[in-house]
């Protein structure tokens, strides 16, 4: 997460009195929206075009001329071409010379070429200044005007007044440009519109497996077993009962699933005695995907705060109210209040309400433009001690729930635990490394390492 904001530029626009000319290469939809769109910020707009023929899709204000007449018209020229016709380009490098080249362009794969698109061209026109811009907009957004995705433009080049120039256009038609640095970075941009939600690949995967794995494991207990042994035919519990004994059970493993990276992380530190080796590939990216892991931990928290809320309409909870009250009523007998059920049951809602409004926090504080205005001590001070906090109310939550099964043999129906057992392990494994691991004899090593302490220096002084 970028917590530095100052390298994006602010929104204003520069306005100058009477903009400069623009030249766009290729009259095909992204070329035609994004000159239709710069043409309604105030700039003149010229197009080189394999044929000087003026159709009516493009713009009515924009002149269309031969590639090298439209270039000799402007300073910039935004190529608005796929990289498989960069070719002909050479042979205009002489009246290239000294411009500033936009690359927008995409490809259709990752890596799909050894070298970025804008490196390929600045190779192509050593003369000119290439800058990468643009690309992860779409032209449907554009002429849409609706800009629902980022309104951010990545920008990157080696010529520091080139990239000035084409992010002043970003900023006039209405987008916020973001420098990424030298054309170096091209690499990368060109890859973003590829790439689909990659940091949520693995933890929709594993939460898919896992809530598939508990669903069935709980349809095993509560429908199929209780069908063999006591003949009751229980499958409505597939709607509601089942989902809401997986959701809490997600919500916690996924929770704990958030700090057990760092936990690792902490343990291979002090093994190693170093901070500076790479922690193994695995880790690496199980660390980049734990805000992910925290929003669905957070989606399965919800949906089980809302399928408790509704416990009250279902009939079979009414029936089993109703029985109790009517087999009262038959024996003439009212059932004492039971004080320490009173208490467990009171302790673990107000233990799960703190843990769940915690958790919203940590949420909340993972959103872009709250994290943008927290600085890094306030972030740190959220997502690490606040959300232990939530942890360990999240955990007792689910202990002093289930915990009056633990030692219960009618829990264990063919010899398997009931789910709230299994998803205690992870978390309660958390909070346990973790409570080591802020003992002094343990952090202060640690605290070391973390500040640039090696227990053998590779290179000593
Ligand atoms: P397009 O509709 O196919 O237009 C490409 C234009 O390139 C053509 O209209 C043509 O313009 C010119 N052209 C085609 N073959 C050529 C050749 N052999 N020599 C010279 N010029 C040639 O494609 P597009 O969607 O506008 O995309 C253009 C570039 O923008 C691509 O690199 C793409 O990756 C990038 N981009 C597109 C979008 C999008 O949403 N469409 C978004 C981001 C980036 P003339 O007929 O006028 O010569």
């Amino acid at each position: 997460m970028n917590k530095n904001s100052s390298n994006v530029m602010a929104l204003a626009p520069n306005t100058p009195n009477k903009r400069e000319t623009v030249c766009i290469f290729g009259t095909g939809d992204f070329g035609r929206a994004l000159g239709n769109k710069m043409i309604q910020s105030g700039y003149p707009v010229v197009y080189g075009s394999r044929s000087t023929q003026i159709s009516n899709l493009i713009p009515k204000d924009a002149e269309v001329l031969g590639h090298a007449e439209a270039a000799q018209k402007a300073a910039i020229i935004i190529i608005a071409i796929q990289r498989q016709h960069y070719n002909f380009l050479t042979p205009l490098a002489e009246v290239l010379h000294g411009k500033v080249l936009v690359d927008i362009s995409n490809n259709l794969k990752l890596n799909q070429y050894p070298e970025s698109n804008a490196e390929y061209l600045a190779q192509l026109l050593p003369g000119s200044k290439v800058v990468k811009a643009f690309n992860t907009v779409s032209a449907w957004a554009l002429q849409s005007g609706t800009l629902d995705a980022s309104r951010q433009v990545f920008v990157c080049g080696d010529d520091v007044e080139a990239k000035q120039m084409v992010m002043d256009i970003v900023r006039a038609v209405g987008l916020t440009p973001l420098d990424k640095g030298s054309l170096l970075a091209a690499q990368e941009i060109e890859n973003y519109p590829l790439q689909l939600f990659p940091m949520w690949k693995f933890p929709f995967f594993l939460s898919f497996g896992l809530t598939a794995f508990f669903f069935f494991y709980c349809l095993v207990l509560d429908v199929i077993y209780t069908y063999i042994y006591e003949n009751n035919n229980f499958s409505f519990f597939i709607a509601i009962t089942i989902p809401n004994r997986v959701f809490p059970v997600m919500a916690l493993i996924l929770l704990a699933l958030v700090y057990l990276p760092g936990i690792f992380a902490a343990i291979i530190q002090l093994y190693r005695g170093t901070k500076y080796r790479r922690f193994p590939d695995w880790l690496d990216k199980w660390m980049l995907c734990r805000k992910q892991l925290g929003l669905i931990a957070l989606a399965f928290a919800s949906l089980h705060v809302v399928f408790t809320l509704v416990t009250p309409m279902r009939a079979f909870v009414s029936w089993r109210t109703s029985k109790g009250i009517i087999s009262q009523a038959l024996n003439n007998k009212t059932e004492p209040l039971n004080h320490t059920t009173a208490w467990i049951s009171d302790s673990y809602l107000a233990l799960g309400i703190l843990g769940y409004f915690l958790f919203v926090l940590l949420g909340i504080t993972s959103l872009p433009s709250v994290s943008n205005n927290v600085n890094w001590r306030e972030f740190r001070f959220v997502q690490s001690k606040l959300g232990y906090l939530s942890l360990i109310l999240c955990t007792a939550h689910t202990l002093v729930y289930g915990g009056k099964w633990f030692l219960s043999p009618s829990a264990y129906k063919w010899y398997l635990p009931n789910i709230y057992m299994l998803s205690l392990v992870v978390p309660c494994a958390v909070l346990v490394v973790k409570f080591v691991l802020i003992f002094p004899c343990v952090d202060r090593p640690l605290t070391q390492i973390r500040q640039g302490w090696e227990r053998n220096p590779k290179y000593s002084q």
